[in-house]
């Protein structure tokens, strides 16, 4: 066996048994192997999904996930999410510029992206989604590679968040954003790392209660990422870090063994937390990581 992204032969076991499959406390019905590439150091495990196509074009996907494709559910979910996405990308790259968000779901965040930008392009697989967007105006198209005719050279804003590690092959997907950015034009993507003081402190509890998931393909490490945006062809990569979860919240696992069971207490003071995030990110021990690249 090789790596699948750099095709390294030094690659090692790192977990099997079962791990989650949909939203927390579903598992697989067998066990599941976990690999690492020793020299690029990505995780991936083989697909489980056997059709990731129209598994995520379907409301079986979204259903799974979070009991729901209503859209004002969606908003519901995913409108607290954007303040983090702001945080990735600054305000002031979005105005007056042909914008893409690749796998967007129901667009909230393209939806305050709308006031400034002069074109929004919606890229998301979801049908039922799309219909809702198309009704907002914005260009839809299920996968990048659709959106090429129309906009290859011609996009100067991608951004991309929470979807590289659910697709088949993260490089083609670095080779459609090369594609559909116009010269000069910026991409932001972010993805989960493998969280690397939860693994440390909880190994396989944590790694089965979260990390490890049938729709994560992919747990992409900063060389990884690097490599991927390199073969794409762009010669200008940054990565930056970004601690989403709390203070509390690596108290609560560490007390209950189980996710969503954060720690409020006076003692996990705003202070602390701010410490403790600055710390991750600086040392690259956060459980995000976000690619900056241009064309
Ligand atoms: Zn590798």
């Amino acid at each position: 066996m090789e790596c699948k992204l750099c095709k390294s032969k030094k690659i090692k076991s790192i977990y099997s048994g079962l791990i989650r499959n949909g939203g927390l406390g579903k598992y697989t019905e067998n066990a599941v192997d976990m690999w690492q590439c020793e020299n690029c150091g990505v995780i991936w495990h083989e697909p489980v999904i056997e059709d990731t196509k129209t598994y995520y074009e379907s409301k079986e996907y979204r259903d799974s996930l979070e009991g729901s494709t209503e859209q004002e559910m969606f908003y519901k979910l995913h409108d607290k999410e954007t303040l983090d996405k702001f945080e990735y990308t600054g305000t002031e790259i979005f105005r007056h510029k042909i914008v893409s968000d690749i796998g967007c779901g129901a667009g909230a965040f393209l939806d305050f992206l709308k006031g400034v930008a002069d074109t929004i392009v919606a890229i998301e697989p979801s049908e039922a989604y799309r219909s809702v967007m198309a009704e907002k105006g914005f260009k839809t198209y299920a996968y990048a590679e659709d959106a090429k005719a129309d906009w290859g050279d011609k996009i100067e804003v991608i951004t991309s968040f929470d979807v590289i590690e659910h697709v088949d092959d993260p490089q083609i997907f670095m080779k459609d954003v090369f594609d559909l950015l116009a010269e000069g034009g910026k991409a932001i993507i972010g993805t989960p790392t493998d969280a690397p003081v939860m693994r440390s402190l909880l190994g396989e509890i944590y790694e089965k209660k979260l990390l490890f998931s049938t729709q994560h393909m992919w747990i992409l490490s900063e060389d990884s990422l690097r490599r991927l945006a390199k073969n794409a062809g762009f010669q200008k990569i940054e990565v930056k870090y970004f601690q989403r979860y709390d203070f509390g919240n690596l108290l609560g696992w560490l007390k209950e063994k189980e996710p969503r069971s954060d720690i409020r207490e006076t003692f996990t003071t705003g202070s602390i937390d701010a410490v403790w995030k600055s710390e991750c990110n600086r040392n690259g021990w956060s459980d995000y990581i976000v690619l900056y690249v241009s064309k």
